[in-house]
């Protein structure tokens, strides 16, 4: 190739170089508003690889119903009860505490000692679970198990109010369907102030608002 042919390709290409330059530098206030990932299901519910089995489903529809377990201490209860009512409320989704499990229940908490797993709290789908996709394409499912492993390694998260509100705000979440932000330099992702970063037991015990819009946003 002749090096006025390059020459000239460049100069074509100038213009173009230079608004994708401004676009890096300035980005649209569309891009700079925009705050966490979006609802959907996430990871193979049966994986046997990973210890314990966890997963992120949406909700079948946008009433949820929580089952609060007998195992629950009154501290997490307590916990529960507060992300439910002061979180998940103010949504479009309309939140129920419930003692029994019945045909509508959506989620199944409970929390024993569950050993070193890695994992001071998690949500699954079993395969028991009434579960499917719906039209985008997301699985749904109710029944989900939210577990909280009161093994003393995981102690931080169930040691305070603030930390056990966190990590109910946090895994209450995953059972409609919220993910990770990211909590940088950790892991990568958005930064936000929300129960929805990822290992911050003291940390943030709401919803950022980008996670409310998302759940109003959704299609039920
Ligand atoms: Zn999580």
């Amino acid at each position: 190739m002749h090096a006025s042919t390059v020459g000239l390709r460049y100069r074509a290409l100038a213009p173009l170089l230079a608004a994708v330059l401004s676009m890096v530098q300035y980005p649209s206030p569309a891009a700079a508003t925009h705050g966490g990932p979006e609802i959907g299901s996430f990871l193979s519910c049966n994986d046997p690889d990973r210890d314990p089995p966890r997963c992120t489903s949406v909700g079948n529809d946008n009433q949820h119903f929580v089952y609060f377990g007998e195992s629950l201490s009154e501290e997490l209860a307590s916990a529960l009860r507060d992300a439910l009512f002061e979180d998940y409320r103010p949504t479009d989704f309309i939140v129920f505490e419930r003692h029994r499990i019945t045909s509508v229940t959506d989620v199944i908490v409970e929390s024993q000692d569950y050993g070193d797993n890695g994992a001071a709290g998690w949500v699954n789908c079993p395969p028991e679970a009434p579960q499917g996709f719906n039209q985008l394409g997301h699985r749904w499912c109710q029944r989900q198990d939210l577990r909280f492993n009161l093994n003393p390694l995981y102690a931080v998260f169930f040691a305070d109010e603030v930390s056990r509100e966190y990590v109910a705000c946090h895994e209450l979440g995953h059972t409609v369907g919220l993910r990770h932000w990211g909590n940088p330099p950790q892991s990568s992702g958005p930064v936000g102030a929300t129960c929805m970063n990822v290992n911050t037991p003291d940390g943030p015990t709401h919803l950022h608002p980008a996670d409310v819009e998302h759940i109003n946003a959704y299609p039920y």
